[in-house]
């Protein structure tokens, strides 16, 4: 049973016959549209959907074999069934290699009829079936390449380079602001494992400590990187997982930037903090030896009033120096990451110079120093210049965070594949919620017993940065009012 109404033309000269088809066909609930010679029928298709043509063959006037060329060559989609009195073999293969759909002796039976036109029906159906279907499948195969390829152009075209992997750290793809970035390919890294790519073992690195969630929170990692070259460039890379919708992790991401020209900019800004803060240093060291010379009675008496002035002149100035020291170093170790070359160090005599450095300070407090230092101390891979800079600046807080009278200790040694380097105070001590803080930038704690201790806060940040920069770790260990331990520990050099 066909459930669709199709509009059925047919064509014939003899009426009786057109009216017996239409009752059969409108029974079967079909719209019947009616001509008596092939011009009435082509007058009448430009105007009416028609499904299927009823020809019969031999009409006066227009003959049927030229109606049916015709219909055939602007209507391609309309079935023509041949219809004809005088049926030979011949007319029928010569119908059907015009194009006729099929063929009907005339007279023709209801149930004949029925049959001829149900099975050009279903061949409609059937089709058009397989035109939506396929026309389905287009579209939804053109959606999906329009999104693939618009998704890929935005990729393409981010400033940011992006790394996909699977799990197991095979690369998926990659952009071609990585490859730029990362001075890799342009093309044939992706199916290749990034563990095979010495070029990206800082990302092997990352996505390892990832993974194996050595690092806090098991989130997010961002370093920056050096890619070496005539001009180097700075890369921050964060790694992170690629989750799927339901919390699964699918792979691995990395995106990297370029932060060369913000690093050109911090080291330009570096230099002129340096430039400056020296120039300032001179002219203020130079008064500072001529107050001290004055202070002296080198170059004759004063009273008490003048000492007393001078005294606090000095002190203010030396507070001044301080202050610029500290953003001397400050500044020197943030050009220094531009420029630092590690080799081979040895950390005992670095230490022996920072103390006789900074001898003089502890005498005039009336500390104790005292030394224990390993004599068969092994290198580390160091810069000397940063590492006694971290030395200075915790020798010298042990001494100004000590009251007179009070003891500083300085030991080194190896623990495994480490070697320490720590520092104890029997000083005013840390209290336990400002352990994590005196690291940040500019933190001082507020205690009373600091009194007049000038500082800028700089001095643990830029250790930490040292220290960190050679691969170390730094700790406090500290009671409040029982004195400080800080410990750095350096891998020994392999
Ligand atoms: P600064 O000494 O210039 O203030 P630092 O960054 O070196 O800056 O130290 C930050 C703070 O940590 C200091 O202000 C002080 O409160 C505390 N601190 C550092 N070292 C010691 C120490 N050995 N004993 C007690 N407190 C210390």
């Amino acid at each position: 049973m066909i459930e669709r109404t199709f509009n059925i033309l047919h064509v014939d000269d003899e009426q009786n016959l057109r009216e017996g088809a239409k009752r059969i066909l409108a029974r079967m609930g079909h719209n019947v549209l009616q001509a008596t010679n092939g011009e009435e029928a082509l007058k009448l298709l430009p105007a009416r959907e028609v499904d299927i043509v009823l020809l019969d063959l031999k009409m006066p006037g227009m003959d049927g074999m030229e109606v049916l060329k015709q219909i055939r060559a602007s209507y391609p989609h309309i079935l023509v069934i041949i219809a004809t009195g005088f049926a030979t073999i011949e007319t029928a293969i010569e119908a059907m290699k015009l194009g006729a759909y099929d063929f009907m002796t005339k007279p023709f039976r209801p149930d004949q009829l029925r049959l001829i036109t149900g099975r050009a029906m279903e061949h409609l159906l059937l089709k058009e079936e397989r035109d939506r279907l396929s026309e389905e499948r287009d579209r939804g195969l053109w959606d999906i390449t329009k999104e693939k390829s618009r998704l890929r152009t935005v990729v393409d075209s981010i400033v940011a380079g992006i790394l996909i992997t699977d799990m197991n750290k095979r690369i998926v793809m990659c952009n071609p602001a990585f490859y730029r970035m990362m001075q890799v390919g342009p093309e044939g890294i992706t199916g290749e494992n990034l563990v095979e790519l010495p070029t990206l073992k800082e990302i092997d690195g990352m996505m390892n400590d990832l993974t194996k969630g050595s690092h806090q929170n098991n989130q997010e990692i961002t370093r920056e990187i050096v890619r070496p070259g005539d001009r180097p460039t700075f890369v921050r890379v964060s790694v992170n997982r690629v989750m799927t919708e339901t919390g699964k992790t699918m792979g691995l991401v990395a995106i990297t930037r370029d932060i060369t020209r913000i690093k050109e900019q911090e080291k330009e800004k570096s230099a002129f903090v340096a430039m400056l803060t020296h120039e300032l240093r001179s002219p203020l060291s130079s008064v500072d030896t001529q107050l001290h010379v004055v202070l002296k009675g080198l170059t004759g008496g004063l009273t008490d009033r003048q000492r007393e002035m001078f005294e606090r002149i000095r002190t203010r100035v030396k507070n001044v120096l301080y202050r610029i020291n500290d953003l001397l170093d400050l500044s020197k170790i943030e050009a220094r990451q531009f420029t630092q070359e590690k080799s081979p160090a040895n950390l005992g005599p670095i230490i022996k110079e920072s103390m006789e450095l900074l001898s003089d300070q502890a005498s005039e407090k009336n500390l104790s120093f005292e030394s224990e230092l390993d004599s068969a101390l092994p290198d580390v891979l160091g810069d000397p210049s940063s590492l006694k800079d971290a030395a200075v600046n915790l020798i010298g807080n042990a001494i100004r965070y000590t009251p007179a009278g009070g003891r500083i200790a300085v030991s080194t040694g190896v623990e495994g594949d480490l070697i320490f380097f720590r520092v104890a105070d029997s000083g005013i001590g840390i209290a336990e919620e400002h352990k994590d803080k005196i690291f940040d930038r500019f933190f001082r704690v507020k205690d009373p017993r600091i009194g007049d201790v000038v500082g800028t806060g700089l001095g643990l940040p830029i250790v930490k940065t040292i220290v960190e920069d050679h691969n170390g770790t730094i700790t406090v260990e500290s009671e409040h009012g029982g004195g400080s331990v800080f410990t750095v520990r350096l891998p020994v050099l392999k």
